[in-house]
């Protein structure tokens, strides 16, 4: 954000706005976050805000300050459309274009507001008239921090702000292992730390909050891991009936596509989950240096995000899926090749 734009949204704040703030669909801890870490500070400032999030999002993100006035689109959704078309101002938090809001996609093209980006992700779309990327940074936590900061309000980041914006900031970097972990997000942890985010206990309820029915997911998965060594990958799958038999809920996979990662030599790690209910594989793809999954996910898995992390789905059966991405290895010798 440059000087006028910064000048900008200080005017806007300055009057009475009807706010909503949207992070993207199948929320993370990050935009779970960023979005609840901002609306306290807006509505600190006496704004009328209201956070709304296009569907449900996993258990263990649920005792963040805030969390009860979360509006769900899918379960609230007259609610959500009149407030969406009375808002004067629209916040889109970590995510970059608006097919990634799933159904909300349509009433926010046909809202009325003033939009406002914050985001972190590559290649952001041209629909907000203030759009404050930055894909440097670890998390659009670290960027709702800087963001306050711009206006120059850290010292109204109260204690519900910094566990909010704590959270995510150690979601998005693995707990500050990520190469988008800098000194400056360090410091910003820093002063969460001290204005009031209570760190032990955010980890204890993020991580260390498992069902035993989690862990045998996590063992399932484990099991049917691919090592395909000479290209440097391993992947898992789970189909829909593994999940079923092991209760699955919302967020029970949430980082077993990292434990690829932890063998010796591997650099591309990818997880395909079976979704019945839509239809799709849906995909997460992860490496360690400048292999990106990024492109690669944008190329041919109809996806994206950053570099190293990203997404995208798959609209045949998980052994199509496999098998089509096995494919593609070869053509990525010049990378993943030992
Ligand atoms: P995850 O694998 O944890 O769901 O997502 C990793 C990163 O990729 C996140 O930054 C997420 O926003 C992005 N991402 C996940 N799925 C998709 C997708 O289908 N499309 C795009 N463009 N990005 C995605
Ligand atoms: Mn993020």
């Amino acid at each position: 954000m440059n000087f006028e734009e910064i000048n900008s949204v200080k005017a806007l704040l300055s009057k009475p706005q009807k706010i909503v703030i949207v992070p993207h669909k199948n929320p993370d801890g990050d935009a779970i976050g960023s979005t609840l870490g901002l609306w306290h500070f807006l509505k600190n400032m006496g704004q009328d805000a209201s956070v709304i999030v296009p569907n449900d999002y996993p258990r263990f993100l649920k005792w963040m300050p805030g969390n009860e006035d979360i509006i769900n689109f899918e379960r609230k959704n007259s609610e959500a459309k009149e407030r969406i078309s009375q808002a004067t101002l629209i916040f889109t938090l970590d995510f970059n274009h608006l097919g990634r809001i799933g159904q909300m996609q349509s009433e926010l093209e046909s809202a009325d507001a003033t939009f406002i980006m914050i985001d972190h992700h590559q290649e952001p779309a041209d629909y907000a008239q203030i759009t404050y990327s930055d894909v440097s940074m670890s998390s659009t936590c670290e960027m709702v921090y800087t963001f306050i900061e711009k206006l120059g309000g850290v010292q109204a980041i109260t204690s519900e702000i910094a566990n909010c914006l704590y959270a995510g900031i150690m979601t998005d970097t693995g707990s500050f292992k990520f190469a988008s972990t800098t000194s400056r997000t360090h410091r910003v942890i820093a002063d969460l730390i001290d204005k009031g985010a209570e760190n032990t206990k955010i980890h204890h309820q993020i991580y260390d909050t498992n069902t035993p029915a989690r862990l045998h997911l996590l063992g399932c998965a484990l099991k049917n891991m691919v090592i395909l060594e000479k290209f440097r990958t391993a992947y898992i799958t789970l189909s829909q009936e593994e999940l079923d038999a092991h209760e699955y809920k919302k967020g029970d996979t949430e980082g077993f596509v990292n434990y690829g990662l932890t063998l010796d030599g591997i650099i591309f790690a990818v997880i395909f989950i079976e979704n019945k209910e839509e239809g799709i594989i849906k995909i997460s793809f992860r490496s360690v240096g400048d292999f990106s999954v990024n492109e690669f996910a944008r190329k041919h898995f109809q996806g994206g995000g950053h570099d190293n992390a990203a997404g995208g789905k798959s609209d045949v059966s998980i052994a199509e899926t496999t098998k089509f991405f096995e494919s593609l290895l070869p053509n990525y010798t010049d990378k993943l090749w030992i």
